[in-house]
């Protein structure tokens, strides 16, 4: 995935600036700043629920800004898992995995259920299968929320503060199924307040504020030993 020279203004509001952004495949980056920075504007931008207002979004061999290109078609190719999981919440955890993969894939009853029961598996929650969104913790919500992208065989997911509404003891059990996720190769781009996570999962961490990319590296320099002002300062008001 490639993104450059990405712009986002909200009227006379230039909220992204012009951010340059490679994510390789299997790559995981994980992007931290401060609020209102433009971490989810840039992930909406990504898989065009924003319209950018210049530069370009590429994933695979698709350009995502180009005009003519078919925007439903590509953004399936994008899995996107947000802050609030949005389960359908009137039908089981199988509905939720099915319908979407029926409706948008045009996928048979057989192959759909094949497909979500193995990607239930993959998060941890075969034996939920039957249950109710209600009938879940928030932790089993969001891990139902990672498998629903997931069926839809993505060729990246983004997520966005996947765990920030969470109790703070549901929260591993979420990480360890992204953990597992960038195991088997995942490409992934998280902003994530979770340092632990981004210093041992990230390959690659990206630091913005104010619209811009200030720094990225490996983790343990942008985290570890920060090269500029702004992003000590973010990570030091974290601790
Ligand atoms: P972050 O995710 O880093 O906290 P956001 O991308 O949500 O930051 O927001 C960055 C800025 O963009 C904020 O000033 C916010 O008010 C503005 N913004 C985001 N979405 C919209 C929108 N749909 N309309 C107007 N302004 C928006
Ligand atoms: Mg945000």
């Amino acid at each position: 995935m490639s993104v450059r020279g990405l712009t986002k203004a909200f009227g006379d509001n230039e909220v992204l600036r012009g951010i340059d952004l490679d994510v390789g495949r299997g790559e995981v980056v994980c992007v931290i700043g401060p609020s209102g920075s433009g971490k989810s504007t840039l992930l909406r931008c990504v898989n065009l629920l924003e319209e950018p207002s210049g530069g370009t979004v590429r994933v695979g061999d698709a350009e995502l800004t180009d005009p003519e290109v078919d925007i439903d078609r590509v953004r399936r190719r994008i899995g996107m898992v947000f802050q609030q999981f949005n389960l359908f919440p009137h039908v089981d955890v199988t509905g939720n995995l099915t319908l979407p993969q029926r409706r948008v894939l045009g996928r048979g009853k057989a192959e759909s259920l094949a497909v979500a029961r193995r990607n239930l598996e993959r998060v941890g929650l075969s034996d939920k299968a039957n249950a109710f969104p209600a009938q879940l913790s928030g932790g089993q919500q969001q891990r139902v929320a990672i498998a629903r992208a997931l069926v839809m065989d993505p060729e990246v997911m983004l997520f966005d503060e996947p765990t920030s509404a969470l109790d703070p003891e549901l929260v591993g059990d979420v990480l360890a199924v992204m953990r597992r996720l960038a195991s088997e190769g995942m490409t992934m781009m998280v902003v994530t307040h979770e340092m632990g996570f981004a210093r041992e999962v990230a390959d690659r961490v990206v630091f913005m504020d104010g619209g811009v990319i200030v720094e990225e590296g490996p983790a343990a320099q942008v985290v570890g030993a920060p090269r500029h002002e702004r992003t000590r300062t973010f990570l030091t008001r974290l601790l």
